[in-house]
């Protein structure tokens, strides 16, 4: 593939430029400093792109699973930030520092992490590139989450600083939650909805139960719009209407894909209709993380990456291993749940593949919580199995009503998963 200056790749992956200055291991300076093999192997190294939910489970479990094999992590933020329970911060319930966790337990592992992007993967000679300089791989994870399609709304891509998503757990999450604090009593929050697949489905609902409780509280005269690109509320859907009940300030409107953003006017087009708002939380269409876009990992949407079901060995790359929502064709959702155990199960087919031993059959499940007040959660629980090499959904349950106790359970669900990638 074709080499990109480091700007060029901060570009197209919407990443800010500053995040990932100095580096790990006896390494000092930003990538434009780095140049040629910039650590030598000397064993079997596994590369892990992204220190998100993915890859920092995949890197922690190469640890432990066999610590004769070197695992290199690259991260450009120095912290972790959930994007789970981040809706509590616009509803001023959590402090974005209580969703920030340090990588300092991977360290401890041996995991060597270096704060830079990948700009390029070089499949033939499996390296990855990190501005003028590159790492060997013996295998490589790619865990880069998604990025965002601005060109599908008009308006947006240069928008794309003052018009918020927050779909990314950090800064924006803190501006979003000081727009909504600031709104008169009377404004209009409007929140847009992309159409499947996206990160998290639950999360925009969730989000809209947090904003909408907010203001309830707080803003008695002002509504929360949800223009919604689907036909209806995509997971949990009896569960939110249910919620929604003590919320007469949502109005809903289904099918309505936002084709337009003009920020001059702080309106916001549709197919068949114009919004008005006052603060504008827009959630982009999105694809994979731009990496591997690039990499050409995707398939022929151009938006997502098939791989093998069991190993999750990419179908269109040897050595390359694509887990978290990156990925599709497996039945399950674009949750951190998830790509917590794609991890694991990346992680174990690796260190087998580097071992000479069969790969175990590790099917993914996922439990996912959507707080829907201050005090009360709802949750749903899929189970699979792997059948003829492929994931097949067993069965879904969800929980009886919103209660406090389910809500408890998140909270021991939230502190022993974060522990599972990062302790
Ligand atoms: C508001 C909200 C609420 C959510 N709630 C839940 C929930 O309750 N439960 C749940 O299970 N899931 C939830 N999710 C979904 C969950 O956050 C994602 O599914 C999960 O983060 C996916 O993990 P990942 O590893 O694929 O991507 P991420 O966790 O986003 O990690 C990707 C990492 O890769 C890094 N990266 C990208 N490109 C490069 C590169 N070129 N080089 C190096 N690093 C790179 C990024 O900096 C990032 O740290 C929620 C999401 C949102 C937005």
């Amino acid at each position: 593939m074709s080499r990109l200056t480091r700007r060029d790749f901060l570009r197209s992956s919407g990443v800010g430029v500053g995040l990932g200055l100095g580096a790990g291991f006896g390494l000092s300076g930003c990538a434009g400093t780095m140049t040629g093999d910039i650590a030598p192997k000397s064993g079997r190294r596994v590369v892990v792109i992204g220190g998100g939910w993915g890859g920092s489970t995949a890197a922690r479990y190469i640890r432990i699973a066999d610590p004769t094999i070197e695992v290199v992590l690259l991260e450009p933020n120095r912290e972790f930030v959930s994007c789970p329970f981040s809706n509590l911060v616009l509803s001023g319930q959590r402090s974005i520092e209580s969703l920030t966790l340090s990588y300092g337990g991977l360290r401890a592992r041996g995991v060597k992490i270096i704060h830079e992007l990948a700009t390029a993967i070089e499949p033939d000679t499996k390296r990855v590139r990190i501005g003028e300089g590159y790492l060997a791989y013996d295998r490589l994870v790619v865990s880069p989450g998604v990025d965002f399609q601005w060109e599908q709304v008009e308006g947006l891509a240069a928008a794309r600083d003052t018009v918020l998503h927050a779909w990314k757990a950090g800064p924006q999450t803190v501006q979003l939650a000081a727009q909504i604090q600031s709104m008169p009593d009377g404004g209009v929050f409007v929140l847009t909805v992309p159409r499947v697949a996206y990160r998290c489905p639950p999360g925009p609902y969730e989000r809209i139960c947090q904003v909408a409780w907010y203001l309830k509280g707080n803003k008695p005269k002002s509504k929360v719009i949800v223009l919604d690109a689907n036909p209806n509320i995509v997971s949990k859907t009896g569960l939110f209407r249910a919620a929604w009940r003590a919320y007469p300030n949502i109005d809903y409107r289904a099918s309505q894909k936002v084709v337009a953003v003009d920020t001059s006017t702080r309106e916001v087009r549709t197919e068949f209709d114009r919004v008005k708002y006052d603060v504008l939380n827009l959630i982009p269409p999105q694809r994979a993380g731009a990496i591997a876009v690039q990499a050409d990992l995707v398939g022929a949407d151009k938006r997502w990456c098939e791989v093998d079901h069991v190993t999750y060995e990419s179908v269109k790359q040897k050595n390359i291993h694509v887990i978290g929502d990156a990925t599709i064709g497996l039945p399950v959702p674009k949750s951190g749940n998830v790509a917590n155990n794609m991890g694991k199960a990346a992680a174990l087919s690796i260190v087998s593949l580097l071992n000479g031993q069969a790969v175990p059959l590790m099917p993914p499940g996922n439990t996912c919580y959507s707080w829907v007040s201050d005090r009360e959660a709802i949750a749903v629980v899929n189970a699979y199995k792997i059948e003829n090499g492929k994931v097949v959904q067993i069965e879904q349950k969800l929980t009886p009503a919103q209660s406090v106790s389910v809500a408890q359970r998140a909270e021991g669900w939230r502190q022993s998963i974060w522990a599972d990638m990062l302790s």
